[in-house]
């Protein structure tokens, strides 16, 4: 067990961490972690995470009772409570804005899909809790139904919450998301993502546990397209979007051969697709239809 004031350092530092990588802005975010069985250590509200010192932490009970410290717990406070009391296993926890990600957030897209053997290996998937009031008791309710087998998740045009078993395991879980979210947004601008198959991501599943990675839940594979598939509502797996691989290991995010069924459309030799302007605007129609 961390004593008290390398924890306290540790925030600090972390904080710091957070506002220079633009994770946040002015006051945004908090951080918080365990301080023995009964009592947290917590950013206090109305701080930049950039600026704070060792002295600013409050130390609060598990109802968030102020038990000491200048200045009052952060205004997050009732969200990491619901956590550490939907997981014992947690020690510290983690809240930022970092852009990308909640730009993801602010879509309402999860980030779901089976892309990058690190990141399914350590969060699994990274959910999207819904839309809840900030510092409200809206928030904690979001939050709880994916906490139980998640270690990250986006929250809906808010920002992101990672979970840790120490302060820096918190807070690189935010790391891997932004990194993540950037990873998929380049993808998705350059026009396809290759998926890994359910058949990889069952293969790193097992890794897990050959590398002692510690996760809250197994990894559940779907198999995409599946126009209802949210953020996965099983609270008990991480849901991720993984096609079958029929024997290979990466698998094209638009099924071959989807194109294909418009007359004119041609292939070239390196997979080039040359559409009319009309065939291109009815694909657009079909592909905004769906998604309705
Ligand atoms: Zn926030």
């Amino acid at each position: 067990m961390s004593s008290e004031s390398s924890l306290r350092a540790d925030i600090v530092e972390i904080g710091r961490r957070m506002y220079a990588r633009g994770y946040t802005a002015s006051n945004d975010g908090n951080i918080s972690v365990r301080l023995g069985a009964d009592r947290l250590l917590m950013t206090p509200k109305s701080v930049c995470k950039g600026f704070m010192t060792p002295d600013m932490m409050c130390i609060t009970d598990l109802d968030g009772r102020k038990l000491q410290g200048d200045r009052d717990p952060s205004s997050e406070m009732l969200m990491h409570l619901e956590v550490y009391r939907q997981r014992p296993d947690v020690q510290a926890v983690v809240h930022a804005h970092p852009p990308t990600a909640t730009g993801f957030a602010v879509a309402g897209i999860p980030l779901d899909r089976a892309v990058l053997a690190e990141v399914l290996t350590t969060l699994g998937s990274i959910p999207l809790a819904e839309y809840a009031t900030p510092s409200t008791h809206e928030l904690p309710e979001a939050v709880r139904k994916y906490i139980k087998a998640h270690d990250g998740m986006l929250l809906a045009n808010h920002g992101a919450l990672t979970v840790g078993g120490d302060l820096y395991g918190a807070y690189y879980k935010m790391e891997t998301i932004e990194h993540f979210a950037k990873i998929s947004l380049v993808a998705r601008l350059l026009g396809r993502e290759n998926l890994l198959s359910r058949e990889e991501v069952m293969r790193l599943q097992d890794l897990r546990g050959s590398y002692g990675i510690k996760a809250p839940a197994p990894i559940c594979a779907e198999t995409v397209p599946d126009p209802d598939f949210g953020s996965g509502t099983d609270a008990s797996c991480q849901v991720v979007q993984a096609p079958q691989g029929a024997g290979s290991r990466l698998v094209p995010d638009i099924p071959r051969g989807a194109v294909s069924s418009i007359p004119s459309a041609k292939a070239d030799a390196e997979g080039e697709i040359r559409l009319t302007y009309r065939e291109l605007s009815a694909l657009i129609e079909d592909a905004i239809r769906s998604l309705r």
